[in-house]
């Protein structure tokens, strides 16, 4: 099955568990002429290709906690401990920042948490901060401190919405006909947390000079002097595209029902691991057949994508809110199974540019004397008496 069929088999036949969908429609591999093979017949057990895309699937149907029971098994490394894993095997922790807009006080929480912990800080080009060299038995603790703080997961680790950039608007600058910071804010909190075949960026300007760059996420919007245009299907990385114009003038109510069919119509029916880019091109008719569907409502479905969309919208919880508060699932932020607290003894860091960095192999090997670069600390800093 594509992905799209097996979503809709998901669906219609209302399943809710990765068991209940492989006992149903899962093959076990065909045997290999004259090898032994140790695999039962039957169902199988699924797959590195089937299990985060069914993994996604039952996110996407709103089946709870991505880390409950047995969908926690299904995830790829990023999901399985809710923070993206770096080249010395910390992590980095990214928290919300709607729209790009933070408080001072804000700013001065992640700038002390960063600082308690030790961790390596960079602005990303999602207008939000990025806290690296985080530890895995580490992270409860971090969030625990940006949970009090107000601070939620942004997602950074998960094929779902990014972020939504936004230039200033008519709030402060001179030539904005539309409050651009606003929308960007309202469109991601409202789509926070939503989980799709890729990952999903927006972008939202305040006028035509495009300031925040909008042509260049899967959904742009520019505001006009009537209202925003919407623009479908732009993305950065190996193959650069410009979003394409979808809808003009729209108020600020169209542009959210617009937005709501177009992102369901797309998790609903592309492929696996495919931007919105690829597949409008792969929608029948292109996007005017993507346009027909979501603004004319060609096939009949559009009640059915605002209904789920609502329900998404409805269901939003915090996943690592959700975390520190589940004994069962902070267990696996351990770093040792017989030693959970204990730091990884193989890390080691370099000062660079007044920050951390993770020590290459010659500057390990070469160890703290012999360096340009002194090699200032590993994960535990030795006790003399
Ligand atoms: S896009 Fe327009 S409103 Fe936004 S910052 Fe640039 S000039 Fe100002």
């Amino acid at each position: 099955m594509s992905r799209a069929q097996l979503f809709d088999a998901v669906r219609v036949a209302d399943l809710h568990t990765f068991s209940e969908i492989i006992e149903r429609f899962g093959h076990a591999p065909e045997p290999v002429e004259g090898a032994v093979s140790s695999s039962p017949a039957g169902p199988g057990r699924g797959c590195d290709i089937c299990k985060p895309t069914v993994a996604s699937i039952l996110a996407s149907l709103g089946n709870g906690h991505i880390l409950e029971g047995e969908q926690a098994t299904l995830q790829d490394t990023n999901d399985h401990v809710m923070a993206n894993m770096q080249k010395d095997g910390t992590y980095s922790v990214v928290p919300r920042i709607a729209g790009g807009e933070i408080t001072p006080d804000g700013l001065l929480v992640i700038g002390q948490v960063a600082k308690d912990f030790g961790l390596y800080t960079k602005i990303t080009g999602g207008q939000r901060i990025d806290m690296f060299g985080a530890r895995i038995e580490q992270l409860p603790d971090i969030w625990r401190r940006l949970v009090e703080h107000g601070f939620e997961s942004g997602h950074a680790y998960g094929k779902s919405l990014r972020t939504v950039k936004s230039c200033v608007g008519s709030t402060w600058c001179r030539y904005g006909v539309q409050d651009s910071v606003g929308m960007a804010v309202e469109l991601e909190l409202r789509y926070r947390g939503l989980r799709s075949p890729h990952k999903i960026k927006l972008g939202v300007s305040g006028c035509a000079r495009e300031c925040a760059e909008a042509r260049g996420k899967d959904v742009g919007v520019i505001a006009t002097d009537k209202g925003w245009n919407m623009y479908v299907g732009g993305n950065g990385g190996f193959t650069p595209r410009h979003a394409q114009l979808f809808a003009e003038d729209l108020t600020s109510e169209e542009l959210l029902r617009t937005i709501d069919r177009f992102l369901m119509y797309y998790i609903r029916t592309a492929d696996r691991l495919q931007r919105t880019a690829p597949w409008v091109e792969d929608v029948e008719g292109g996007i005017e057949g993507v346009r027909q569907v979501i603004m004319e409502d060609s096939l009949g479905i559009c009640a059915d994508l605002d209904a789920a969309m609502a329900k998404h919208v409805d269901a939003y919880e915090d996943e690592w809110r959700a975390v520190l508060e589940d004994p069962v699932k902070l267990q696996r932020f351990g770093s040792f199974v017989n030693a959970p607290k204990t730091a990884d003894p193989d890390l080691a860091y370099v000062a660079e540019r007044g920050q951390i960095r993770p020590a290459n192999a010659d500057e390990k090997a070469a160890g703290a004397d012999s360096l340009g670069a002194p090699l200032i600390a590993g994960p535990t800093l030795e006790v003399r008496r």
